[in-house]
């Protein structure tokens, strides 16, 4: 393609489903890093549409789909991908503001792909598609794949809204945060209408634990720390004091950030020998600010980056960006 497409409204312009259109084709859905059920159940529910409509689809990205979120319809097909094959008619991205989230994927689509669709919901999405589609006002990019199959007159199966309504149900801490707009619950309700079924979702989610993981989620939150002024939240895990899949599968951040004071909350995980940080804040301060300043993004309310161990070190520096960033927000 020529110059670069962007577009950044709700709905999606002619320009958007151009790629889309006609009678099919070799199309790969590329996830980012570590998928969360937003990418995967955009890269999914567009998949199976387009399948629907005669595409040849294939599924993945630089890591598996976690245990998690197996019972998303379709999670079968996405797979640890090292080379994208090819040619390609369509690479689509979902919700990965940054191409270095591929791993050198991108690289490959670049050489392969007639055209890269960039479809997400960041504030600080690099624009790196041949069509970029950014609509930072969605909660999630489910919302926008919903407006897209829309406009594209897919009919949605129970398998696609099922997708799409556990995207939403995610980024939105299951419809809790300021992200959340009428148009989430319009978006909400026509997906339950196509068959999402709410309860399945939430118990697939929430309710799949195993029977040590409640033991190990109580010593992880031993760990729980709240500054003096009670603004700052945190939680410092070294490596191997909690098993991986216990830290991958409880939104750990969500503790230190229920605290009423806090204001910013943190969780800081060690493994090998780097320390992954995760963000989150309640309107006042933006985090993405303080994850972009070790290099990493996100969202005002959510964000993250990785730092170099050791962890304490790693600790000591991600609070005093959050202190600072705390101490000059007017409303603290
Ligand atoms: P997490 O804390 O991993 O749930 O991520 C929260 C938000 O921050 C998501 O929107 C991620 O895309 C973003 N994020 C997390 N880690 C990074 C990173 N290393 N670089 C850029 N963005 C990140
Ligand atoms: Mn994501
Ligand atoms: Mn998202």
């Amino acid at each position: 393609m020529s110059a670069p497409i962007e577009h950044t409204s709700p709905v999606p312009s002619p320009a958007v489903l151009e790629p889309f259109g006609g009678g099919g084709g070799r199309a790969v859905m590329l996830g980012h890093v570590h998928p969360d059920a937003d990418v995967l159940g955009t890269l999914l529910a567009l998949g199976l549409a387009l399948e629907g409509r005669g595409w040849n689809v294939a599924y993945g990205g630089p890591h598996p789909a976690p245990d998690l979120l197996a019972f998303l319809p379709g999670v079968d097909r996405y797979r640890r991908l090292d080379t994208l094959g090819g040619p390609l008619d369509v690479v689509v991205l979902t919700d990965c503001p940054n191409p270095l989230r591929t791993e050198g994927l991108i690289d490959q689509a670049r050489r392969t792909a007639k055209v890269i669709v960039n479809i997400d919901h960041h504030p600080d999405n690099r624009r790196y598609g041949d069509v970029n589609w950014i609509d930072t006002s969605a909660a999630a990019t489910g919302e926008m794949v919903y407006e897209l199959l829309r406009a594209l007159g897919v009919p949605l199966t129970p398998a696609i809204a099922t997708n799409l309504f556990t995207a939403i149900h995610t980024d939105t801490g299951s419809f809790r945060y300021s992200n959340v707009t009428s148009r989430t619950f319009t978006i909400a309700a026509a997906l339950v209408g196509a068959g999402a079924r709410p309860e399945v979702v939430s118990e697939s989610l929430y309710e799949r634990r195993a029977p040590d993981a409640l033991r190990w989620l109580g010593e992880a939150l031993t760990r729980v720390e709240v500054s003096e002024d009670g603004r700052l939240g945190w939680l410092a895990l070294p490596a191997g004091v909690v098993p991986e899949r216990i830290v991958e599968s409880e939104e750990l951040v969500n503790y230190p950030r229920s605290v009423a004071s806090v204001r910013v909350a943190c969780l800081l995980r060690e493994r090998d020998g780097t320390v992954k940080v995760s963000l989150r804040g309640k309107g006042d301060v933006d985090v993405q600010k303080i994850a972009a300043q070790f290099g990493g993004g996100g969202h005002v309310n959510a964000a993250g980056c990785t730092v170099p161990g050791p962890l304490p070190e790693a600790t000591r520096q991600v609070l005093a960006a959050v202190r600072r960033a705390v101490d000059r927000s007017p409303s603290s």
